[in-house]
């Protein structure tokens, strides 16, 4: 069933969530649109992708794994973190983001043993998408197998029609929870009105098949030479980026008491395989931009199926010196 929540009810939907979920949604800040904690009279950005991604919420910039120490009687002493264990609720989230989760989950919860914190974090969580009816200048995500209508990652897609939002389920936990809900189901011209929305945001998916085995074939090739001259090595297309998801472990404070952290790292970052030997496999840019490239593009649709890039454009809208992921795409021979 499709239900109809009009937009002056959406207030009373979002403060019920709010008490057993920690609920996130797009609001302004500082001119931009970002992910922000729910509380009343919070009027959630319903245009515009945000800035910053939902990653964060799931994996953390920063986040202390324990605390170490020793007893009085000189034994070890390890103390897990005090957190905020209500599950996440995200609304207003873009098809990209969302499917950027799932590919988080193949490397998070896919392997054996899961990552802990992570899954504490993603337990639970009810991801809710908005059709995106308007994509930004930057936005690719058709042709990355991607949709400004896609359910993939999703439990709820809201499609927002003059007057409200029409809500599928488009998960068992989606429709788990929308049976719990007392949304009216939406009229026939809604649902239209939805579909119309929908089927307008959807272009062609254009997925660049073969790539993964081409670029493997390319990774003596001259172009990635040309490819990195212009990458300053800040980083921020990795830090923006919703699928990157490189992290580094170290611990503060002394030999005997401090944290363990993990913290976000990068492959753009000229140390990040820096060996204790002195040695650095990946020595210059050339290096470290065909590593981005290969992960998204070759290692991990190799690994796991789809490309590990959703189109959201951010890489392409942070870079300071206007590095395009996708001409560098169309230079490879993939779709731009
Ligand atoms: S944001 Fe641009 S300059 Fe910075 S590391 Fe990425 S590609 Fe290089
Ligand atoms: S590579 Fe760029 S466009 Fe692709 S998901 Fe990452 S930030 Fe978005």
């Amino acid at each position: 069933m499709v239900g109809f929540i009009p937009e002056a009810e959406l207030d009373r939907v979002l403060a019920r969530l709010a008490g057993p979920y920690r609920l996130y949604v797009p609001v302004s800040c500082a001119g931009r649109v970002e992910l922000g904690e729910w509380s009343p009279g919070i009027r959630p950005v319903l245009e515009g992708r945000a800035y910053g991604t939902a990653k964060q919420l799931f994996l953390p910039r920063s986040e202390e794994l324990f605390a170490f120490g020793t007893h009085p009687d000189g034994t070890p002493r390890v103390v897990q973190p005090e957190r905020d264990r209500r599950p996440l609720a995200l609304f207003g989230l873009r098809p990209c983001d969302a499917r950027a989760i799932g590919m988080l989950d193949q490397v998070f919860l896919g392997q054996d043993p899961p990552d802990d914190p992570y899954r504490e974090r993603r337990q639970g969580a009810l991801l809710m998408g908005l059709v995106c009816s308007r994509p930004g200048r930057a936005c690719f995500c058709a042709q990355v197998g991607g949709s400004p209508a896609g359910t993939a990652g999703l439990d709820l897609l809201f499609t927002r029609i003059g007057g409200g939002f029409c809500v599928e389920a488009v998960s068992t936990a989606g429709e788990a929870h929308a049976a719990q809900e007392d949304w009216p189901a939406a009229t026939a011209a809604q649902v239209a009105g939805a579909r119309e929305i929908q089927q307008a945001a959807a272009p062609a998916a254009m997925a660049t098949p073969g790539l993964a085995q081409e670029l493997e074939a390319r990774f003596e090739d001259e172009v990635w030479a040309r490819l990195h001259e212009k990458c300053l090595g800040c980083a921020a297309c990795t830090f923006f980026c919703p699928t990157c998801h490189c992290f580094d472990v170290m611990d503060a404070g002394s030999y005997d008491h401090g944290t363990r952290l993990r913290c976000w790292d990068s492959c753009m970052f000229p140390k990040f395989t820096l060996h204790a030997s002195g040695h650095n496999p990946r020595l210059s840019g050339k290096e470290r931009m065909r590593q981005r490239v290969m992960h998204k593009f070759c290692y991990y649709p190799l690994r796991f199926g789809p490309e590990a890039c959703v189109g959201c454009g951010r890489c392409i809208e942070v870079c300071p010196v206007n590095l395009d992921i996708r001409a560098v795409l169309a230079e490879l021979g993939g779709s731009e």
